[in-house]
């Protein structure tokens, strides 16, 4: 039997994660009980929750959750602790360069406006990053069911903090609600602002939606993306052009999108040379995080170790990451490939 490589050894890029989604279940649990905030059994016992975010009840279901859990966040301690413990846990999973989402919009009333709460969440994340050894720039991500104009001022915003932590423009929530084409503007404003675009797309809706991030939103990656696995000609443009799926397994399963984590199209996309990232997407909600993806790429879509090893240089690859951090982040999976690791 092959011997395995152990995977937190293995350098990689965690391109897919939400602010809200990255707090540890045991934080959710402790911030409540402090300021007395009752949870719903799903985020007790319950705990993870099995979703059907297939459905719009489902869906609603799950942002119910993710409203529960943004409140207990109330001062700016949370924040910073949050953003603390999840690089702690990026370190621990091997990821040294994480592109982490977020809104500032669902916060800007308890932070002092858009700008403040931004500004507070890129100090964090500073901190975060020195305390942890963990690159850790962020993506500002727009919510797909509220006005386009909003996402105009937060694609506005998110420009004037381009090279001072904020490295992209993202689209999030539910894909069902308004069409990619009416977000065009805010993207031309996040690319001019040397952003890169990153919407989430093909994880609701089929292939269609992914197209329509490439042609309407101009993506670099998308997020998600799983569902271009069938249209063949899609992939092949995605491989041509080497945008990067963002693939969260555990998070598909657990909002419904694939029955069972073998359903995720992880090796086909991988077979037809369209580059991937793994993701976690929101452990909160999921309960695993960035290493039970890569295990999984083991356990259950049978990746060799030279296979896993090129996964991390396509999450690499596909990050911001400068010429310099990247090549050294390849040579760590070189590294970790040849056993020189150690
Ligand atoms: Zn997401």
């Amino acid at each position: 039997m092959e011997m395995h490589r152990p995977l937190h050894t293995l350098p990689k890029a965690h391109l897919h994660l939400h602010f809200t989604g990255s707090m540890r279940h045991s934080t959710l649990i402790e911030l409540a009980r402090e300021q007395g905030l009752h949870l719903p059994d799903a985020l007790e016992q319950d705990w993870p929750p099995r979703l059907r975010a297939t459905d719009e009840r489902g869906w609603f279901r799950f942002q119910r959750l993710y409203d529960i859990a943004r409140s207990v966040l109330s001062r700016p301690e949370h924040v910073y602790r949050l953003l603390r413990e999840t690089a702690e846990d990026e370190a621990a999973a091997g990821s040294r360069w994480l592109e982490i989402q977020v809104d500032p919009s669902g916060f800007a009333s308890r932070f002092g406006g858009l700008t403040a709460t931004l500004e507070l969440m890129l100090d964090a994340a500073r901190q975060a990053a020195e305390h942890a050894g963990v690159e850790m720039p962020v993506i500002v991500a727009a919510n797909r069911t509220r006005h386009p104009l909003d996402a105009n001022t937060l694609a506005r915003l998110a420009t004037q903090y381009a090279g001072k932590g904020v490295v992209g423009f993202g689209l999030s929530n539910d894909e069902r609600r308004g069409e990619a084409r009416d977000f065009e503007r805010a993207f031309r404003i996040a690319k001019r602002g040397g952003l890169l675009a990153v919407p989430h797309g093909g994880e609701l809706l089929g292939p269609r939606s992914v197209a329509q991030c490439i042609d309407d939103l101009d993506a670099d990656r998308v997020g998600h993306g799983v569902r271009a696995a069938e249209d063949p000609w899609l992939m092949q443009r995605l491989a041509d052009r080497q945008i990067c799926c963002e693939v969260c397994p555990t998070s598909n399963v657990g909002l419904g999108v694939a029955e069972r984590a073998a359903d995720v199209p992880l090796r086909r996309l991988f077979d037809a040379g369209v580059p991937i990232a793994l993701g976690a997407d929101d452990p909160l909600l999921f309960g695993t995080r960035l290493l039970r993806q890569y295990e999984l790429a083991r356990e259950v879509y049978g990746f060799s170790d030279a296979e896993i090893a090129e996964l991390a240089r396509q999450s690499i690859r596909s990050s911001t990451a400068s010429d310099p951090a990247r090549k050294e982040l390849l040579k760590g999976v070189d590294d970790w490939l040849t056993g020189s690791a150690e």
